[in-house]
């Protein structure tokens, strides 16, 4: 009894946590293409590259920026299967790397963690406005978690505030369920002037490990942050020549990865 033990501890559970995905028929990998903070750009050029394949992305709104005039066209967005998330309103960073989203009041490092998850909740509220949706997904601003100092992405997932939430400025790639954190999913940062071949020689890492990873977009085309409309193209052509791969929503990848956990 004891040997038998002593083999599922050390042989079994090990086994276990490092079980790979299991994806749909066909699936090999998934890839989610993750926009942040609800710009022109994204409805202009993003949008209609990704109909044009059926994949589905996810765009991260922050509510002071959104603009009234815009609100059925984000509507429309969610209707054809792409998912709002939520980034806040106000987008607090640390004041020290505050830039003209953040003035000195709104600085992160000035708010409590109840006032960022009451933040978080209206803008829940008003996403469900747009998309009737009860549940929604999170991306960090700037990429920080702490609030006056203190986390708050854990206490906003496990009181069911958001599902999960995206990090920045990692190429970690998720291979196994159990390496899933809904609090801290990574993401690969595409920078300004970024080409085609660093976005697909991210793909094709992921497409390798059989596991999922998120790539994080700002502009494309415009805006700021910005990566030229041919070279996000190009990577839209680069997954729909690779079939196996499956690129979904942020919150349809990881709650199909969640279950196998
Ligand atoms: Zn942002």
């Amino acid at each position: 009894m004891k040997k038998l033990l002593t083999f599922i501890l050390f042989f079994c559970l090990p086994l276990l946590a490092m079980a790979q995905i299991q994806w749909p028929a066909g699936k090999k990998a998934a890839i989610m293409l993750t926009y942040d903070d609800g710009l022109q750009s994204q409805l202009q050029n993003v949008v209609p590259a990704l109909n044009e394949h059926n994949f589905k992305g996810t765009f991260f709104l922050m509510g002071y920026y959104l603009d009234a005039k815009d609100l059925s066209q984000w509507r429309e967005v969610s209707q054809q299967g792409h998912e709002l998330g939520n980034h806040s309103i106000y987008h607090p960073c640390n004041e020290a790397q505050a830039d003209t989203l953040s003035s000195h009041c709104r600085a992160l490092n000035c708010y409590t963690v109840e006032e960022m998850l009451n933040e978080i909740k209206i803008m829940n509220t008003f996403l469900s406005a747009i998309d009737g949706k009860s549940q929604h997904s999170y991306a960090y601003p700037c990429g920080q978690y702490k609030a006056g100092g203190h986390d708050y992405g854990t206490p906003m997932i496990s009181q069911g505030i958001c599902t999960f939430a995206r990090m920045s400025d990692s190429e970690e790639v998720i291979t196994s369920p159990s390496q899933l954190m809904p609090n801290n999913v990574p993401s690969f940062t595409a920078l300004p002037g970024y080409k085609a071949e660093q976005l697909t020689s991210y793909i094709e890492k992921v497409l390798a490990s059989g596991g999922a990873g998120v790539i994080l977009f700002h502009g494309i085309g415009g805006d700021w942050i910005s990566v030229d409309v041919e070279e996000h193209q190009k990577m839209i052509d680069f997954l729909a020549s690779h079939s196996e791969i499956w690129v979904g929503t942020f919150s349809d990848v990881l709650s199909y990865i969640q279950q196998q956990k």
